[in-house]
């Protein structure tokens, strides 16, 4: 090509580049959305939304990381090197529909469980999500066991009698509550949880197996979340590590995993515990996709895994192992 040529050439391509950048920028601003700019792509073939790839649309939207995006596109059946403009009209089908599903649920509150084994790290993801995440409520539960060493009442828990907790049973202001490892009782105060969805906000239950069993009850659209980790060698690790529970209380809280274990696949989706920060992306990720998840009560055995799960089997040969 001649020296003239290239340069317009690359001229050109960056001006490609920067008008796609400026159209992402108006979905990311919230001044566009990602449907606008997909039919706009589908009605004008040399248009710079035609050129933009499917991934770069989606990588604009609140929620999506790569790896959500990776596993969206994976869903809809289309390449990741697709572009809008190049979309078949099955595919084109196939992602209106779920954009538009997307558009009909975000700024609307959603109930998300987060539960798993113990020792699992279910308390540091959702802490994380606490902290970094202020769009998301994560509910404090109430619970009859006393304070550990730097726990504090209305921060970690609310810490009540027993016959508070009694009282608020009988006033009907637990969404749901539990007695957990066969000790104390814990429940989720109804109140905050009922006034965050009203209001748009998204709120992380913290809870136990039983009481996501409940929340699925009482709440189909809830998003039920296990949180697995990477193995059981390192559960029965991360347990005796924290050094927080008698050899009794450890061995009570490793049968209760082993059985927690064997219910994952209840879930609607798993996550992997190897890195808090990235564990708890994931898990917000999970409440701004379409459905998220979210099945009709009682559809066993969907659950998406990710990573390889450590079996139920698996932890009955260690519990065996380990007496
Ligand atoms: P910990 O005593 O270690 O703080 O918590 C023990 C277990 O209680 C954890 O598995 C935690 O998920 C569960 N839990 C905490 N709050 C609630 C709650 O409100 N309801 C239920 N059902 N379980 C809870």
């Amino acid at each position: 090509m001649p020296e003239v040529d290239r340069v317009a050439a690359s001229r050109t391509a960056v001006a490609a580049r920067k008008a796609r950048a400026a159209v992402k920028e108006t979905v990311r601003s919230g001044h566009r959305s990602a449907l606008d700019v997909a039919e706009s792509a589908w009605r004008l073939a040399d248009g710079t939304e035609a050129r933009m790839r499917v991934a770069e649309l989606l990588g604009t939207l609140r929620g999506l990381g790569p790896a959500r995006v990776a596993d969206v596109l994976e869903r809809l059946q289309i390449a990741p090197v697709k572009r809008l403009g190049g979309l078949g009209k099955l595919q084109r089908t196939r992602l209106r529909t779920w954009l538009r599903a997307r558009e009909s649920v975000v700024g609307r509150g959603r109930l998300m469980v987060l539960a798993g084994p113990t020792a699992v790290g279910k308390g540091s993801v959702a802490g994380y999500i606490r902290d970094n995440y202020p769009e998301v409520l994560l509910s404090i539960s109430v619970t009859t066991r006393a304070p550990r060493p730097g726990e504090h009442d209305g921060v970690h828990y609310y810490f009540v009698g027993d016959a508070e907790f009694d009282a608020m049973i009988a006033r009907g202001d637990l969404l749901e509550w539990a007695v957990v490892h066969n000790a104390s009782r814990y429940g989720t105060p109804r109140p905050p949880v009922e006034a965050a969805l009203a209001s748009g906000r998204s709120v992380l239950l913290e809870i136990d197996l039983r009481g996501a069993r409940t929340v699925r009850e009482s709440s189909p659209d809830a998003v039920l979340v296990f949180l697995q980790p990477p193995s059981w060698e390192e559960l029965v690790r991360r347990l005796v590590g924290r050094g927080t529970e008698s050899t009794e209380e450890q061995a009570r809280r490793l049968e209760t995993a082993r059985i927690e274990l064997a219910a994952q696949d209840e879930f609607d989706e798993l996550v992997v515990n190897d890195d808090v920060r990235r564990a708890a992306q994931e898990v917000v990720d999970l409440l701004a996709v379409p459905g998220g998840g979210a099945r009709p009560a009682g559809r066993a055995g969907s659950a998406r895994k990710r990573d390889p799960a450590p079996s139920a089997h698996q932890a009955e040969r260690e519990r065996d192992t380990h007496g």
